[in-house]
């Protein structure tokens, strides 16, 4: 049976209670009009004041009033559980990256087109403060280059995160996708990898550094070097000089300035804007489901030169 919320106030169910549903999806939900959670699965946590499960598929046997689920487990698990609750006639919202493979999401979005329901491909990045100003103001301007330090320390960001670095874990890709998420919004021209040289510690299946050099349809070069052993000040850059004028997007997408003068913005809430996006999505029968940065990652592990290099440990 499709779930059916073109009125009323979506009946939501989480899955995974890791890190980013505790420090991002339940605060949002809870701030978001036109949606309610009901349920969580969880291996092994429980979450008060609503029904809990053990897996999504005894979330959707039992929660008879569910009409959405969000996924927030990592990607290697996201696969199965979206082709699940899309079969049952559920709304789907996905962290990002959507799945480990482009087959594999261009077949999610075939099921949720059948079932007649919402799939929501979530890039959370493309929420930050300074995005949307960043991509107006480059909509009318000559780009010349592009320029993305996107550096910071997985001991710090991702303790103990065995997944990440399994395969379909995406190593430094994890947040590096995040910058192309951004990149692939705010230019106008479409963009493909030329080159890349990723490393990958002797001891794990995913990059724990990467240099991608790409290109826009129209040639303006654009360069990305992502590492995950950066210490001190933490770096989440793009900059892009324009025939006219110089942007600087800092802070993962929450700074901006422009010619070296910050630019006042108002203040917004990444996931409490995917929430409200979802609802509106829900409420008019459509999808969002881009895959412009995960072809960018796939294309760079196709093409990429790779070296190993020292293995690495959570403990330094
Ligand atoms: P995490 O802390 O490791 O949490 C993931 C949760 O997924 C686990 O706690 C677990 O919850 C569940 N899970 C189900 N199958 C699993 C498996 N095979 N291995 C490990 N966990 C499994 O990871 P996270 O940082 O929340 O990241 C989850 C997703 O959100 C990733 O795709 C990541 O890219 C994205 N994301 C993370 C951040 C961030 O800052 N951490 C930011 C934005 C997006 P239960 O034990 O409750 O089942």
């Amino acid at each position: 049976m499709i779930a059916n919320a073109a009125s009323g106030t979506v009946k939501l169910g989480l899955v995974g209670l890791g890190k980013i549903a505790r420090d991002q999806h339940l605060p949002a939900i809870a701030h978001t009009d036109g949606i309610e959670l009901v349920a969580v699965a969880s291996r092994g946590a429980e979450h008060p004041g609503v029904a809990n499960y053990h897996d999504i598929g005894e979330m959707l046997a039992k929660q008879a009033d569910l009409q959405a689920v969000v996924l927030c487990q990592p990607p290697q698990v996201r696969y199965a559980a979206a082709r699940q609750a899309l079969l049952a006639g559920k709304h789907v919202f996905m962290e990002k990256p959507p799945g480990t493979t482009l087959s594999e999401v261009e077949a999610l979005n075939a099921v949720a087109r059948s079932a007649g329901v919402t799939l929501f491909a979530s890039w959370h990045s493309r929420g930050g403060t300074a995005v949307e100003r960043a991509r107006s103001w480059l909509a009318d301007r000559t780009i010349e280059s592009i320029r993305i330090d996107w550096k910071e320390d997985v001991r710090v960001w991702h303790p103990g995160q065995d997944w990440i670095w399994q395969p379909g874990g995406f190593g430094v890709f994890d947040p590096g996708i995040n910058a192309l998420s951004i990149l692939t919004h705010i230019v106008p021209e479409a963009i493909r990898v030329t080159a890349a040289q990723l490393a990958f510690p002797e001891n794990r299946q995913a990059p724990i550094e990467a240099v991608l050099d790409m290109a826009t349809a129209s040639g303006t070069p654009v360069c990305a070097e992502f590492d995950f052993l950066q210490t001190g000040p933490q770096t989440w850059d793009i900059s892009v000089q324009t025939k006219d004028g110089s942007l600087l997007l800092g802070e993962g997408g929450n700074a901006l300035s422009i010619d070296g003068q910050a630019v006042d913005l108002e203040d917004s809430n990444e996931y409490r804007a995917l929430y409200r996006h979802f609802v509106d999505l829900v409420a008019s029968g459509r999808s969002d489901v881009d895959l412009a940065p995960l072809r960018l990652v796939a294309d760079a592990f196709l093409c990429g030169e790779r070296r190993n290099v020292e293995p690495f440990y959570d403990e330094s």
